[in-house]
């Protein structure tokens, strides 16, 4: 049976989903935003909960507020953190990674963002199980799925906002097509888990629990082709995690002979911070303190529209390849598509060529410099935990890696360190590769300075941009110890 037609249809009420629907309905647009989970969860990622590390730079919240004028608080700001510091495998190099920023509530964080939506005039329906997008004449016309009652039911909308996360049901069944790909590779994917744990503190070291600052352990033993986390929510109280590379994790423990998973794993990562300890777990809503689910850390799809169709978030792979922080894109990429989709709607086109304005604002604002973060993401899980280490000491002063971690590409002070003696051949080899790298950063932030400004320039373009990334993952693979 297919039920009433709206302009815009949004699949998933997470942090998308639910600034796309506000936004795209303040545009006048009549939207209806489904989502499975009750409404009391709004924005639980799965069954785990909201699983998710919950830190965010301020300079997205200040984003969201500027154009929603919604203003970030107590309850929904856990805690406000100075900066979030990479440390290498033997903790003598820290380098900053982002600044300031805040540890989330997520429940309650998105609670706001559902009134916010309720407010702007949504219609909202909870409980409802997305399955698949509904198609006409190369057009996502709607979707389907199984309401609360297991009963299937179709909605039919003008245009679909996609904003289901990474296993999103729309994507992965679009029809074949040259402009969005319905798969991703899995060497893209981290798998990750989190702990909300209450602990005391043993005594004071800033390498394993900071109370002003985020803490990100590289390291390839404990976390291979990933990082370990420790954010502070205040009140002794700290989300910790980690992130790990499948392929990664399968040739460490096949070096190590060892049978690791990722929650063993975890359950290591905790055990052996010195400073943690009597740890409870707490849920602050959440479900459950424990939980585990998947980021894709590479560029955004390449393209986020389809004809009646728009990707926002995790749904179009938008997380930052090298912090996995998807949080700031899909508010970002929330607030654009909400916006194109009601502008398209208003000029009663909603094929491909006048969506297109949304691939080119989000590329604008956010996505140009993922390329480059995924080529730097790429040659860090091919480093061993020496290399790291020297290389950390070594290869690049705090200030350059804090410009490589936002994906700008330094000059200067790389070619002076041709004149610098490297110690030992697999540190000179990983120099050399290095500045191959930077290279291939340069190229694909060139290359995403030139996106395409319609669609019709998009199959050259994006034939480029896969070529480059081949040549990438052809030369540097996973080699974690
Ligand atoms: C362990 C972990 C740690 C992370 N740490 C950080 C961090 O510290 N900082 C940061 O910025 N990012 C972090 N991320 C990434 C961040 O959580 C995501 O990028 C962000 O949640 C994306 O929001 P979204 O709205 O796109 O998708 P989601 O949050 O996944 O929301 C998708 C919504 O769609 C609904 N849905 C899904 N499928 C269906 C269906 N078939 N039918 C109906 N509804 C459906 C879900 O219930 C959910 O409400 C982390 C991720 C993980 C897994």
């Amino acid at each position: 049976m297919t039920e009433n037609m709206y302009d815009v249809i949004v699949a998933g009420a997470g942090m998308a989903g639910l600034l796309a629907a506000a936004t795209a309905s303040k545009g006048g647009a009549k939207v209806l935003l489904l989502d499975r989970n009750d409404r009391t969860e709004v924005g639980k990622k799965t069954n785990w909960g909201w699983v998710c590390g919950d830190a965010v730079a301020s300079s997205h919240l200040q984003f969201i507020t500027s154009r929603t004028g919604l203003d970030f608080s107590h309850p929904e700001l856990n805690n406000k953190v100075d900066g979030v510091y990479a440390l290498s495998p033997d903790l003598k190099s820290k380098f900053l990674f982002e600044g300031e920023g805040y540890i989330l509530n997520r429940p309650k964080f998105e609670t706001k963002l559902l009134e916010f939506a309720l407010k702007s005039g949504v219609e909202y329906l909870p409980n409802f199980e997305v399955e698949r997008p509904l198609i006409e004449n190369n057009f996502v016309v709607g979707v389907a799925g199984k309401d609360a009652g297991k009963e299937h039911k179709e909605f039919k909308a003008k245009v679909v906002i996609d904003a289901l996360g990474i296993a999103t049901t729309i994507r992965r069944k679009l029809p074949e097509n040259p402009y969005v790909e319905r798969d991703i590779d899995i060497d893209d994917i981290e798998s990750t888990g989190r702990f909300l744990y209450e602990f005391e503190l043993d005594h004071e070291d800033l390498n394993f629990y900071d109370p002003k600052n985020a803490i990100i352990h590289l390291n390839q033993e404990i976390a291979p082709g990933g990082y370990g986390w420790v954010f502070p929510k205040g009140d002794n109280k700290v989300n910790i995690g980690i992130g790990v590379q499948r392929r990664s994790l399968g040739i460490r423990n096949e070096k190590l002979k060892k049978n690791d998973n990722l929650h063993s794993l975890m359950d290591e990562y905790v055990r052996t911070n010195p400073v943690v300890k009597n740890i409870k777990p707490f849920t602050e809503g959440h479900n459950g303190s424990k939980g585990y689910w998947s980021v894709a850390v590479r560029r955004q799809m390449e393209s986020l529209v389809f004809n009646g169709y728009l990707g926002a978030g995790d749904s179009m792979a938008m997380p930052n390849p090298i912090s996995a922080g998807g949080i700031g894109p899909a508010m970002v990429s929330g607030i654009l598509a909400g916006e194109n989709a009601a502008y398209a709607v208003s000029k009663g086109d909603v094929g491909i060529d006048s969506l297109w304005k949304y691939n080119l604002e989000f590329n604008n604002l956010y996505g140009k410099k993922t390329a480059a973060l995924e080529v730097f993401r790429i040659y860090l899980q091919s480093l061993n935990n020496d290399v790291i280490n020297y290389g950390m000491k070594n290869f690049l002063s705090p200030s350059e890696a804090e410009s490589l971690s936002y994906g700008n590409v330094p000059e200067l002070g790389l070619a002076s360190k041709f004149k610098m003696i490297l110690k030992g051949a697999s540190n000179l080899s990983a120099f050399t590769n290095l500045l191959h790298v930077v290279k291939k950063m340069k190229q694909l932030n060139e290359l995403y300075s030139r996106y395409p400004q319609s669609p019709k320039e998009f199959m050259a373009w994006k034939g480029i941009v896969s070529r480059e990334m081949a040549d990438v993952k052809e030369k540097f693979k996973p080699n974690p110890i």
